[in-house]
C-alpha cells in the first residue's frame, strides 16, 4: 500500500487522453478528469462520489447501532417528547408510548438471544383529518433516532395492476435509512388511509377487487414479518431486477385512518346515539364524536371492512380525538415549531417583532375549525391572514413592533395594531 504522502503526491487530474477509471472502467472522455494513483490506477469523479457516500453510510451504521440499543426511553419520557410537538390526545400518546417502548425493548431481547421471544404491537389509530396521527408517529421517529417513512394505502394494489407494490413503502423507509439495511429494519413506518382498502369500499375495476383485500393480504404478510425484496428503483417489479433483502419483522408499523363513519358502528354496538348524527335524543345515551370514537374496538373495525387477520396483526387500537377550537389555538402556540413561533422567527430575522391577540388566535381557530380539516387548515388561513405584511416587511424599517388582531383576521381592517410608538402598518 502507498502511504498517504505518496499517494498525495501524486494526486492529480491525469492528463493521459486514453485513461480510464479503474471502478466503473469509464473513459476519460466520457467522465472527465481522473485522479490518478500508484501504479495505472484512476478514479472518476462519480466514483470518488460513490466511495465516499459507501463510507459515509458505514460510519453512520456504526453509530446508529450503538446509539439505539444505550438506552430505551421510558413510556414517561417518550410521552415528555410527544407532548413538546403534539396538543392534546392524551390517551393515544400513553397507548403508543407504552407500544413503542415494548417493541425496542423486544429487540434487545432478540439480540440477547434469550428463549422468550416478545410479540410485536404493531399499531392502528384511529381519528379524523389533521388531528395529529401522522404527526405522532413522525415525532416519535424523531425521539426514537429511528428512520422513518409515511406511506399511501390508496395508491397500493395487487401485483400485476397498475399502481403500488406494498413493497414501494418499504423502499420509502431505505430512503429514510440512506439504504442502510439493519437500520431500516427498526424504522417506523406510517402507512396513511388504511381505512380506504376496506373490502367494502367502491372498486374501479368489474372484473377484481385491485386494491380492497388482496392489499390487505399483502400488507398482512409485511406486518407479520416476512422478508421483502424491494426494488431500490421502485416501481413495478420484473424478474431481471436486483432486489434489497429488507426483513419486517423488526420494523414498527403504524397505520392510521378517518374511518369516517365508524361512530355509527360503535353507536349501534353501545346503544348509545353519536351526536350530530341524527337527533337531539335521550341526554344520558348520546356521546360526542371523540367519546364514540375512543371505544373503538377490533370487532368495528372488521365490520367496518377490515379483513380479520389484518385487524389481528393490529393489536394496539386507539382513537385520536377531534380537535375543538380550544386546542386549535393551542396548537398555533404551544408546539416547538408552532406557527405562531415561525412567523415570529421570520419577523425577528428582519428585526421586527411580532404579536398575535388572543382574540386573532381564537379567529383563526374558529375558521379552521369550520372547515373541518383539524389542525390542517390553520396553515394556509395564517399564510392568508400573513400575506400583505410579508410582501412587505423587508422593505420597512426595522425595529417595528407588529399585531395581529382579530379584525385583521376577519378582513375588517388591514392595518397592524399599534402596540408602541415605534408601530407600523402593513
Ligand atoms: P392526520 O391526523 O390527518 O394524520 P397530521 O398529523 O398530518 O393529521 O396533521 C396535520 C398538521 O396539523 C400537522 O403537521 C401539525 O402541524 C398539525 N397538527 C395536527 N394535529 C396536531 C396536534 N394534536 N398537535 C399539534 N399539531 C397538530
Amino acid at each position: 500500500m502507498p502511504s498517504g504522502k505518496e499517494l498525495s503526491g501524486r494526486r492529480g487530474g491525469t492528463t493521459k487522453k486514453n485513461a480510464f477509471c479503474s471502478f466503473c472502467r469509464k473513459s476519460y472522455r466520457d467522465v472527465g478528469p481522473l485522479v490518478e494513483g500508484p501504479g495505472d490506477v484512476y478514479i472518476c469523479g462519480e466514483c470518488i462520489e460513490l466511495c465516499q457516500s459507501i463510507l459515509d453510510q458505514e460510519q453512520k451504521r456504526r453509530g446508529s447501532s450503538k446509539r439505539l440499543f444505550t438506552k430505551i426511553p421510558s413510556p414517561r419520557e417518550i410521552v415528555a417528547q410527544l407532548d413538546e410537538y403534539v396538543i392534546g390526545q392524551e390517551t393515544a400518546k400513553r397507548v403508543l408510548a407504552v407500544a413503542v417502548h415494548s417493541h425496542y425493548k423486544r429487540l434487545v431481547v432478540a439480540e440477547a438471544e434469550t428463549d422468550i421471544e416478545i410479540d410485536k404491537s404493531n399499531i392502528l389509530l384511529v381519528g379524523p383529518t389533521g388531528c395529529g396521527k401522522t404527526l405522532l408517529a413522525r415525532t416519535l421517529a424523531k425521539s426514537l433516532n429511528v428512520p422513518f417513512a409515511i406511506g399511501d394505502a390508496t395508491t397500493l394494489t395487487e401485483a400485476g395492476y397498475v399502481g403500488e407494490d406494498v413493497e414501494n413503502l418499504l423502499l420509502k423507509l431505505l430512503h429514510a435509512a440512506d439504504f442502510d439495511v439493519e437500520s431500516a429494519q427498526r424504522g417506523i413506518l406510517y402507512i396513511d388511509e388504511i381505512d380506504k382498502i376496506g373490502k367494502t369500499s367502491q372498486n374501479v375495476s368489474i372484473t377484481r377487487d385491485v386494491s380492497g383485500e388482496g392489499v390487505q393480504q399483502a400488507l398482512l404478510k409485511m406486518l407479520e414479518g416476512t422478508t421483502a425484496n424491494v426494488p431500490p428503483q421502485g416501481g413495478r417489479k420484473h424478474p431481471e431486477q436486483q432486489y434489497i433483502q429488507l426483513d419486517t419483522t423488526n420494523i414498527l408499523f403504524i397505520v392510521g385512518g378517518t374511518f369516517s363513519g365508524i361512530e355509527d358502528t360503535i353507536s349501534k354496538r353501545l346503544g348509545s346515539r353519536s351526536i350530530g348524527f341524527g337527533q337531539a335524543g335521550d341526554a344520558a345515551t348520546e356521546m360526542s364524536l371523540g367519546e364514540t370514537l375512543a371505544e373503538v374496538t377490533s370487532d368495528d373495525l372488521v365490520e367496518y371492512g377490515m379483513i380479520p387477520e389484518l385487524v389481528g396483526r393490529l393489536p394496539v387500537v386507539t382513537a385520536l380525538q377531534p380537535l375543538q377550537s380550544e386546542s386549535l389555538v393551542r396548537v398555533l402556540q404551544e408546539p416547538k415549531n408552532a406557527l405562531v413561533k415561525q412567523y415570529q422567527h421570520l419577523f425577528a430575522m428582519e428585526d421586527a417583532n411580532l404579536k398575535f391577540t388572543e382574540k386573532a388566535l381564537h379567529a383563526i381557530a374558529e375558521r379552521a375549525a369550520k372547515r373541518e380539516t383539524g389542525a390542517r387548515g390553520l396553515r394556509s388561513i395564517i399564510e392568508n391572514v400573513m400575506m400583505d405584511i410579508m410582501f412587505e416587511l423587508p422593505d420597512q424599517p426595522r425595529g417595528n413592533h407588529y399585531m395581529v388582531t382579530d379584525d385583521i383576521v376577519e378582513g375588517r381592517t388591514k392595518m397592524f395594531n399599534k402596540e408602541s410608538p415605534k408601530i407600523k402598518s402593513a
